[in-house]
């Protein structure tokens, strides 16, 4: 995969800092068996997660639009966004302040009496692993995975699969590609593919056909030469059969010449 090595080496996974949706209201979370504590932006979790969009702010609307009370256009990364926890409806931080102190109790849109969003939240996530989460919080922040993480280190390997099993959970599609174009860089410069332990940890982590089951079948069509069938998950070696057979080369002979062999008369054997 020469081109893919260059597209990775050139640069393609140094992503440029973005800018975030970040907010005031931050959330406590409380992750793993061990209830690790983390602090982020409720806001940028909830930007980026499905997750966290599903249990901190489930019923927001995406911030678009205008602001229902000044009419001026809402930016999520630059104003302080507020927003009606019974109807959804966003608007400017200081336009709700405003409405509210001139006596007004109710949401200018659903007429609830006014619930906005906390400034303060905690949730407890026991099923999300507490080395993935701490790659996710320091990826959403800085953009990056491989702060300080020695590359030789077999370890980061799996942690970076930890985290992209984990990703499935996070429900965030662009923490996944960032791991994925993290483990293609680490690959393609060392001319290195995934090995057996490697094969049987994401297998055994994941249930199904998945993105990074998909990636592991992808470089032994592509790139590996050999392979030890016998300690192989069984799975892997059927994916990979099927795999085989969709792409197997344009240029294969031909299957009448194929046959033939089979009926091929002893006497032409000369
Ligand atoms: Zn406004
Ligand atoms: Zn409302």
């Amino acid at each position: 995969m020469p081109g893919l090595a260059n597209a990775v080496t050139s640069g393609w996974v140094q992503n440029k800092p973005k800018l975030k949706v970040l907010g005031r209201a931050f959330t406590q979370l409380h992750v793993g068996a061990k209830e690790t504590v983390f602090s982020a932006h409720a806001d940028l979790l909830c930007s980026r997660s499905n997750f966290f969009k599903e249990r901190l702010q489930p019923s927001r609307k995406t911030v678009e639009g205008d602001c229902a009370i000044c009419l001026v256009k809402m930016d999520p990364i630059k104003d302080d966004i507020t927003y009606c926890t019974s109807c959804g409806q966003n608007f400017h931080g200081k336009c709700m302040t405003q409405w509210l102190g001139n006596n007004n109790t109710t949401c200018t849109t659903c007429r609830a009496v006014w619930v906005g969003k906390p400034s303060h939240s905690q949730l407890k996530c026991a099923d999300l692993d507490a080395d993935s989460f701490e790659l996710y919080i320091q990826w959403l922040y800085n953009d990056q995975l491989s702060i300080c993480q020695d590359e030789h280190d077999a370890n980061w390997i799996f942690q970076l699969l930890q985290a992209h099993i984990a990703g499935d959970t996070l429900g965030d599609i662009e923490f996944q590609k960032a791991i994925l174009a993290e483990l293609i860089e680490h690959h393609m410069t060392r001319r290195s593919y995934p090995g057996e332990t490697y094969v049987q940890h994401v297998y055994e982590n994941t249930s199904g056909p998945c993105t990074l089951r998909r990636f592991l079948v992808d470089m032994y069509v592509y790139g590996v030469r050999e392979l030890s069938e016998d300690k192989m998950p069984v799975q892997f070696l059927l994916d990979l059969s099927k795999a085989l057979l969709k792409y197997r080369p344009a240029d294969r002979p031909d299957i009448n010449i194929a046959l033939a062999d089979y009926i091929k008369s002893d006497d032409n054997d000369t």
